[in-house]
């Protein structure tokens, strides 16, 4: 099963230096997620040549501009493309309001439905699909404000080809795939399951952390995840500034990165006053060395 981030926008509060507010496309098979949509998303998912209406959730952290300010248009553009299929779109109360006062002024009459789930800031499981769920994390920040925590459901024992005795029927292999033993027709036991396959993969799972103020609460909630994005708006000499504006630095990122024990580190939402990238990069590998950028248009793989 794949599972992948590709960052649509990097940027916080307004677009520069060719970066965009925040917005995140999440692949977990076949299922298309967004999180967050802020201006210009459906315009970098058609640059990538990402097709909006595989997208079945939406998930908007909070109602600051740069990270919803995109969602009429995506969701008017569904409209026009004619789409049938449901939508879920997880967000804040009120934004529900929003929406619904847009399309009255423009008398809108939507050819699919939204199910709008309101998310409230306490920890809870908010979906449970086929091969993922999705919780909620607590942020910190100047307005209700939450984080995603996307976790894979483990997965099944994996048939392993190199031990196979090529005698093996389709029933056979069917019954292996399906975790049982395998019988000769007078019922004995040929072969034990855990001899021919091996454990499933260990479920992966991606935590966003949008906008918040350095906040140790989170630490045990994204703890050992695979993936932690984590908002960086500051570099570290501006920490001050960082906490009055409930946002965090790259240092303080990568603490919370450390603290929790993740396999790998995210930056983003930078702050518009920098335009070189490289010291957020710097500033968090001395704390924890597998961090990384998102640069838009990347993908990265949640392993
Ligand atoms: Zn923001
Ligand atoms: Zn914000």
């Amino acid at each position: 099963l794949s599972f992948i981030v590709t960052i649509l926008g990097s940027n916080s509060a307004t677009p520069a230096f060719n970066r965009n507010p925040t917005s995140q496309l999440l692949r977990i098979g076949q299922e298309q997620l967004l999180i967050d949509c802020g201006e210009g998303t459906q315009m970098r998912l058609l640059a990538l040549k990402q097709r909006a209406s595989r997208i079945r959730y939406i998930f908007i952290s909070h109602l600051h501009g740069d990270h919803y300010l995109g969602l009429v248009g995506l969701l008017s553009s569904l409209h026009l493309n004619g789409r049938e299929e449901d939508m879920h779109l997880f967000g804040p109360p009120g934004l529900d309001e929003i929406l619904t006062t847009q399309f009255k002024y423009s008398n809108t009459y939507l050819c699919y439905r939204i199910h709008f789930h309101v998310v409230s800031t306490t920890p809870e499981t908010i979906l449970d699909a086929e091969s993922f769920t999705v919780s909620t994390l607590p942020l910190s920040h100047r307005i209700h404000c939450m984080g995603f925590l996307f976790r894979e459901k483990p997965g099944k024992r994996r048939i392993n080809k190199d031990l196979l005795p090529p005698t093996l029927s389709v029933h056979h292999l069917k019954r292996l795939k399906e975790g049982k033993d395998l019988f000769d027709p007078a019922g004995n036991l040929l072969y034990r399951n855990e001899d021919l396959t091996l454990p499933p993969r260990l479920p992966r799972s991606y935590a966003f952390c949008s906008d918040t103020r350095y906040e140790e609460r989170l630490v045990d909630y994204v703890r050992g995840v695979s993936l932690l994005y984590h908002e960086s708006t500051f570099l570290d000499d501006q920490r001050e500034r960082a906490a009055e504006t409930f946002h965090s630095t790259a240092r303080q990122a990568a603490t919370i990165a450390r603290l929790a024990e993740v396999d790998k580190l995210v930056l983003g939402h930078y702050s518009s006053r920098y335009r070189d990238l490289v010291p957020f990069l710097t500033e968090a590998r001395e704390v924890f060395p597998n961090a990384v950028l998102s640069i838009e248009g990347e993908d990265i793989e949640v392993e």
